[in-house]
């Protein structure tokens, strides 16, 4: 399956874990300080539905890009903590299970794995059957299981071991690059093995709310999907920010997309936002 729109596993359903209470009703209004005028939205008499607007100037979007940050981070209270501690492999099957998966599911079907394959290796010759039934709660276990079993095989065939340790001492666009030859493995499930393991490293995943919200808001076009979209939202951020503020970004947006800027119906009359979206009040 091709990353990001059939790319294996990817968790990015997490408000159990980060338990943020947010109200939205109180949200702090926006400081007069910010640069919000050349943002502003029109407000044109809502319909039912709208086009999304093409991005724009890319200097514009730097500034943007901060804004939305800013705002998000003020609400949602940033740095947020990591919900994961695990090494890079584990990280990567963890985040092949999850994708398109409910967090508690996935998080039983990376556990039973677990349990009944303390050593990753002993997973790669099991029967596939046997690795289908425990993971049966995710989406597409008799596709994952395979999977899974295909990509354990190839790190140990291309490091001789089953440890993704080294990546560390890559840069995260070398490290990324050596996971995403592994087979079903793009740019979502590269930067969160990067960023939500005990790696640690400055990379930035795009989920389908964190793409979702950075659309309306004009941040990328309406036709680039996630998997190019990765590039394009990391370009739209200082180059020296560090891998919590990068989580944070990447969190941020993820949450505002569960918690306000829903898939269908978003809540804008009370978003942060709103004033500088151009989406604000036109999606059904
Ligand atoms: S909730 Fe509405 S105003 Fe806020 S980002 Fe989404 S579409 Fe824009």
């Amino acid at each position: 399956m091709p990353d990001g729109q059939g790319e294996l596993p990817q968790s990015f359903h997490r408000l159990e874990r980060n338990q943020i209470a947010v109200d939205c009703g109180s949200m702090a209004p926006t400081p007069s300080s910010e640069p919000v005028a050349r943002f502003k939205a029109r407000r044109p008499p809502p319909q039912r539905s709208a086009p999304l607007l093409e991005p724009a100037p890319a200097s514009d979007l730097v500034a943007k890009a901060r804004l939305v940050h800013d705002r998000l981070c003020a609400v949602y209270g940033c740095p947020i903590g990591y919900f994961h501690d695990l090494d890079p492999l584990s990280e990567l099957v963890s985040s092949l299970l999850s994708h398109r998966t409910r967090n508690a599911d996935s998080g039983r079907a990376f556990k039973a794995l677990r349990t009944r394959f303390p050593d990753w290796a002993e997973m790669i010759d099991a029967p596939t059957a046997e690795v289908e039934a425990l993971i049966h709660g995710v989406r597409w276990p008799e596709l994952k299981a395979p999977r899974l079993q295909e990509i354990l095989a190839a790190v140990r065939t291309r490091r001789g071991a089953l440890d993704l340790d080294f990546l560390a001492d890559l840069s995260v666009e070398e490290a990324r690059a050596w996971l995403e030859e592994l087979p079903g493995v793009g740019p979502k499930t590269s930067a969160a093995v990067l960023s939500f393991s005990v790696l640690r490293m400055p990379a930035l995943p795009v989920d389908s709310h964190h793409h979702r919200v950075a659309q309306r808001l004009g941040l990328i076009g309406p036709k680039l999907d996630v998997g190019p979209s990765h590039p394009v939202l990391r370009g739209q951020l200082p180059e020296d920010w560090s891998a919590q503020d990068l989580y944070d970004n990447h969190e941020v947006l993820m949450l505002h997309g569960q918690k306000v800027c829903h898939h269908r119906r978003p809540a804008c009359d009370r978003c942060t936002l709103a004033d500088i979206c151009p989406s604000a009040f036109h999606v059904a």
